[in-house]
């Protein structure tokens, strides 16, 4: 796979919390060289300024509540913008978005405009809702940065924070009930996204129930 500034590589990272796709992001970054537009990543750092959209997207996500479409979609375009004008720019993760349907035409058609429609990938890591379940309710944080521990592969075992040798304790809000919750919302407003993208002929669906070495060697065979 030749990528380039005028051939980019476009994967839109779907699945359930807890599937896994943010580690799978971590490993294609590395792979391929891409960029990452993560929606956590630009709504954290914009909850920090101190005018009234800050605070208000502050406000959201302590809620634990969805951020509006017009909110994250400013985030998101300006940053797409700052890439598109980078010259050892080969292509793009994004993460976190679309959320509903409407952000996925977004998507499309800012894709659309930045001529980056040629190669768009929608990866679904794939997972049951048991298992999600089961994921979220056993994931862990690190009491030091906050980098969330995923209950997969070699991370059940991990007993210290692999950034910063942080401390790791389950965390208070992963009930059952606050995973099912999660579930609901992804069968509601994403399994549409998820339908779409099959529809136009661009859904790859891995098997996320494996090791992380395993999906991820799955990823590769089917983006070649
Ligand atoms: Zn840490």
């Amino acid at each position: 796979m030749k990528l380039s500034k005028k051939n980019p590589l476009i994967i839109i990272l779907l699945g359930k919390s807890g599937s896994g796709k943010g580690t799978q992001a971590d490993l294609l970054r590395e792979k391929f060289g891409l960029d990452y537009i993560g929606s956590g990543d630009l709504l954290r750092a914009r909850g920090k300024k101190k005018d009234f959209t800050g605070r208000k997207i502050a406000k959201i996500l302590a809620e634990g509540k969805l951020i509006p479409t017009p909110a994250i979609f400013k985030l998101w375009s300006d940053a797409t913008e700052k890439l598109k004008n980078k010259n050892s720019f080969k292509g793009l993760i994004m993460d976190g978005n679309p959320r509903k349907i409407l952000e996925a035409y977004l998507i499309d058609e800012t894709f659309g405009f930045y001529e980056w429609d040629k190669n768009v990938k929608a990866l679904l890591v794939d997972i049951s809702d048991k298992e999600a379940i089961w994921r979220l309710t056993k994931r862990r944080i690190c009491k030091n940065c906050k980098e969330i521990i995923p209950f997969v592969g070699e991370f059940r075992k991990m007993k210290k924070c692999p950034k910063c040798g942080g401390e790791l304790m389950p965390r208070s809000d992963d009930t059952i009930a606050a995973a099912k919750n999660r579930l609901a919302w992804f069968k509601k407003d994403v399994q549409p996204i998820v339908n779409y993208y099959r529809k136009t002929g661009r859904l790859i669906r891995i098997n996320g129930e494996q090791s992380i070495e395993d999906v991820f060697k799955d990823v590769l065979k089917v983006l070649k």
